[in-house]
């Protein structure tokens, strides 16, 4: 993949790791491959940095911080604004760095560009709103009042399915809020991260402020966030597993801590919904980034009376889906990110059928050679397939039938995580009901997407801790200051 040939600004296209303001490689030289899914070669090589390099970005931003902080909300807006222009200004050249790195389609992969860059625009403003209170006294002599101040530096560690995205979430606030960043972005997806820092240069965000630490060594960084006493907030998107293990390191330090983890998402279809428009959104919500989001419909349950029909438009709307390179203008679907996912959608699939889901569409490996997976559909899912249980991460959507609305919501909350939940229904009781009913941090009625940077985002359960966007995103960032005067 010749990927600087492609792009309108090659200088986006950067293989140096980004700490204190200086574009650096590894201190011992070190580097490591980064692939494009879509071709299965290799792209370029990136700095794979280790605890040192991370402890000085750490150092770089706990510095920068001093002056960062104590400059008004409004210059921070000024430049993260000017961030935000550019990004969208490069949107094209982002989208196609991040569509070859991570597989994505190049429209999806255009559009994050513009969900992650949201965020920074978002909290530019909310970074001016950072309002503290007065309390009446409660002594005569008293006058008490409760300042909110940035949290401190903030290491952060984020996942391939949205290489933009799920750093520009973090970063946005922490930075209007007058927080330094160190960010670690997977391993999978680099470039990305490195070119948003980039223009982070360009908008003139201050050196050191916001740093790019590439590394394999994924484990090794956790730990230097952890064990490091200048970072004081830890900022994660992955697995579960992975979030607990982190959760575990930063007792160590008692530090703040935000998760956003796995999620198994129901998407249930009631008789009485409008099937064309549940059709639809169960396929935006289900193949959405080749199902590779932790927000995509992993479960679709479908009440009896329309279980059938609902089955045939499904499955006659997914087999349109055009699945391909991740560059080309006209894929829908791309590859999955690695042989391990790919195993995995095999294995769901296996048990599936094992245990008597009938396939209905694909089933297997595409035909085109690599990490190509068959959009697939099964009829007959049952609670006891591997698929009701874990998150399959893919294009495989199994459809459960149900007959009651208290034993679809049981089913529906029988998991241990709690991230995004989904419904079609039209009766406005049944609606408000099953909305309040579902535990879920997120609850989509009658559409398949509910992303944006105006809402908070975030999970319940095992699904994490915190909420990411709104005006609640940037509380993760501050800590709570209360000033007790005696006059
Ligand atoms: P995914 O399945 O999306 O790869 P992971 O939770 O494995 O989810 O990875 C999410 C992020 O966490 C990636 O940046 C990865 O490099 C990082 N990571 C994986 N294991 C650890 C660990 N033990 N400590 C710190 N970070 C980790």
């Amino acid at each position: 993949t010749d990927l600087a040939g492609m792009l309108k600004d090659p200088s986006l296209l950067v293989t140096k790791a980004y700490v204190a303001g200086d574009w650096i490689d590894a201190d011992d030289g070190a580097t490591f491959e980064v692939t494009n899914p879509s071709r299965g070669d290799v792209i370029c090589t990136v700095p794979d940095l280790g605890r040192a390099e991370t402890a000085r970005a750490i150092a770089a931003a706990e510095a920068a911080q001093k002056d960062w902080q104590a400059r008004t909300a409004k210059e921070r807006a000024t430049i993260l604004r000017r961030w935000f222009d550019l990004m969208m200004k490069n949107q094209d050249d982002l989208g196609t760095i991040l569509s070859a790195e991570m597989g994505k389609a190049l429209t999806e992969a255009k559009g994050e560009i513009a969900y992650g860059a949201s965020f920074i625009e978002w909290f530019a403003e909310e970074g001016k709103r950072v309002y503290g209170e007065t309390i009446p006294g409660h002594q005569p002599d008293k006058r008490l009042m409760v300042i909110r101040q940035p949290v401190g530096v903030v290491g952060a560690i984020t996942p391939w399915n949205f290489p933009n995205a799920m750093i520009t979430r973090k970063c946005g606030p922490a930075l209007a809020a007058g927080c330094g960043f160190v960010s670690k972005p997977a391993g999978e997806t680099p470039l990305s991260a490195l070119a948003i820092a980039v223009l982070a240069e360009r908008a003139g965000l201050p050196a050191g402020i916001f740093n790019v630490v590439t590394s394999s060594a994924s484990a090794d960084i956790g730990k230097e966030f952890c064990e490091n006493p200048a970072v004081r907030k830890l900022t994660f998107t992955g697995s579960t597993e992975v979030g607990r293990i982190l959760l575990n390191q930063a007792s160590a330090q008692v530090m703040k801590c935000s998760m956003e983890l796995g999620g198994n998402a129901p998407f249930i279809v009631f008789d009485d919904a409008d099937l064309d428009a549940a059709v639809q959104g169960a396929i935006a919500c289900k193949f959405r980034n080749n199902g590779q989001t932790c927000v995509c419909a992993n479960r679709i349950y479908v009440q009896d009376g329309i279980y059938d029909a609902f089955a045939e438009k499904f499955a006659k709307a997914v087999s349109e889906l055009n699945v391909g390179d991740g560059l080309d203008e006209s894929t829908d679907l791309g590859p999955l990110i690695t042989e391990k996912a790919m195993k995995k959608v095999e294995e769901h699939q296996e048990d599936a059928t094992r245990k008597g889901g009938e396939v209905i569409l694909g089933g297997k490996p595409h035909d085109l050679v690599g990490l190509y997976y068959e959009p697939t559909v099964i009829k007959n899912a049952t609670q006891d397939m591997a698929c009701a249980t874990e998150e399959t991460f893919g294009p495989f959507a199994p459809l459960f039938r149900f007959t009651d609305e208290e034993d679809v919501i049981a089913k529906a909350n029988d998991t241990i995580f709690g991230l995004a939940s989904y419904f079609y229904a039209r009766d406005l009781s049944r609606v408000y009901k099953v909305a309040e009913a579902l535990e879920y941090g997120i609850v989509g009625v009658n559409t398949g997407i509910i992303s944006t940077e105006v809402a908070p985002f975030g999970g319940v359960k095992q699904s994490g801790l915190g909420r990411e966007g709104s005006r609640h995103g940037i509380e993760d960032y501050l800590e709570m200051k209360y000033i007790c005067m005696s006059v």
